[in-house]
């Protein structure tokens, strides 16, 4: 037989929580990947370690005086990498001809353009960076279907209902017998709080994650529950799926990582240990299997599993993400905004753990809707969001 030639791939946000469990993934396959280029915000002295590991051809960060550091170690230690900074070069290490594979694993909105540039390239897309598929949904799905990018996603849920669907799917849900789809929640970490307990929350609180070990700005996002607010965007485009046909389910041991109930009354779910390589080993093998380096599911150890409703009065940031869905056009990119910035100022101690939600609901409120047709429409409002909640937090007194 052929050997295939190994496939090459860049990860957009290499040094991150879901760059690096890409990288160990790849790391157990050196037969069937190679890294083509790798990139990363700031952390130039961890992107220096997977460079040394990984060797690719091109490295990328934000600033060109990290670039310039990274430069002159790779090449005292003798590598050929070229490295560069910015935005323009996250795009074309994305779109890049020798490319087969693009992990979108930048986080916010930052991923956008270049997750655009992969997608635009028709190349297989991993998708972790969910932000950038809620502030552009449609204009996204239809550059997917234009330049026939093969688009996985790797956001645990999405890739369980991905799992649970039946395979070569086109159409609408309903042309598969899928009546609903059953997205888990673990609730995060103040699950049964109540908005009393939640004030005084600290983003120490707010990161230390009962399952899952994330960025911070995804561990905020869990504990105010607006992860899973986003996450019901996402299924909506992923899956051409109504708001109404989507079920938050809290289920705290974060097993079942998401569920398709068809008309005849099965209901299909896909189980396994919270560890995000799974996922990742999916998309990229896909439609093929490979290990994971995951341990296997111990039911005996489990033993059981709970599910409950999502408390949506103390978590207010649920119904806000499938308000904005509803509405539809720049309002998910209006509330991702606010949300961003909300989060870094929670983070930085400016903003009390309670007033995210408002924030991005005052936002929200005052924002006209704009048509989302048009990346440059979705851009500017973006940046008015965040002008107006930049506004909005400097106006609270912190409260903690
Ligand atoms: P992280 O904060 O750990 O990593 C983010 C990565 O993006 C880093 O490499 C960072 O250097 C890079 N980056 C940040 N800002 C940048 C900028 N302005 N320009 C260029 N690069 C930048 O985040 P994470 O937890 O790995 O999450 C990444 C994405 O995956 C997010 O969209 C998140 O919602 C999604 N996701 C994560 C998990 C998880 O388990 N961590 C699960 C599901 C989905
Ligand atoms: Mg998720």
């Amino acid at each position: 037989s052929v050997t295939p030639r190994r496939q090459r791939v860049t990860v957009l946000g290499a040094t991150g929580s879901i760059g690096v469990n890409t990288l160990d993934v790849i790391a157990r396959h050196p037969d069937r990947y190679r890294v083509h280029a790798l990139t990363a915000g700031r952390r130039r002295e961890a992107l220096l370690e997977q460079c040394l590991l990984h060797r690719p051809a091109v490295a990328v960060l934000a600033a060109e005086h990290d670039a310039a550091w990274l430069r002159d170690r790779l090449a005292a230690a003798g590598l050929g990498t070229e490295v560069r900074a910015g935005a323009t070069a996250l795009s074309e290490v994305a779109e890049a001809a020798e490319v087969d594979v693009v992990m979108a694993a930048i986080v916010g909105a930052a991923g956008l353009l270049p997750t655009l540039a992969a997608v635009r390239a028709g190349k297989r897309v991993l998708l972790a960076n969910k932000e950038a598929l809620v502030m552009s949904g449609a204009l996204f799905m239809d550059a997917v279907e234009r330049h026939g990018a093969t688009l996985l996603p790797i956001d645990s849920e999405h890739n369980a209902i991905y799992q649970c669907l039946p395979p070569g799917r086109r159409g609408g849900l309903g042309e598969a017998g899928v009546e609903q789809l059953l997205l888990t929640a673990s609730g995060g970490p103040f699950r049964g709080w109540t908005p009393e307990q939640l004030r005084a929350v600290t983003p120490e609180q707010a990161c230390a994650h009962p399952n899952w070990s994330m960025g911070r700005k995804i561990s905020v996002d869990s504990a105010t529950l607006m992860n899973k607010g986003l996450e019901l965007i996402e299924a909506c485009w992923l899956f051409a799926a109504h708001p109404e046909q989507i079920q938050v389910v809290v289920h705290p041991q974060s097993v079942i990582h998401s569920m398709a109930a068809y008309s005849d009354g099965s209901v299909i779910a896909q189980l396994g240990n919270p560890d995000m390589r799974t996922p990742i080993a999916f998309g990229l093998a896909w439609p093929e299997r490979i290990d994971a380096g995951v341990a296997r599911l111990d039911l005996f150890e489990v033993a059981r599993l709970d599910f409950e409703p999502p408390d949506e009065a103390a978590f207010p940031c649920l119904r806000l993400a499938r308000e904005a869905m509803a509405t539809g056009g720049t309002a998910p990119a209006v509330l991702n905004a606010a949300n961003e910035v909300a989060v870094g100022a929670f983070l930085a101690g400016r903003l009390a753990f309670a007033a995210i939600g408002e924030v991005v609901e005052g936002v929200l409120a005052t924002r006209e809707v704009q048509p989302a047709d048009e990346l440059a429409m979705i851009l500017d409002e973006d940046a008015r969001a965040r002008e107006d909640a930049a506004q909005r937090i400097a106006a609270q007194r912190p409260r903690r």
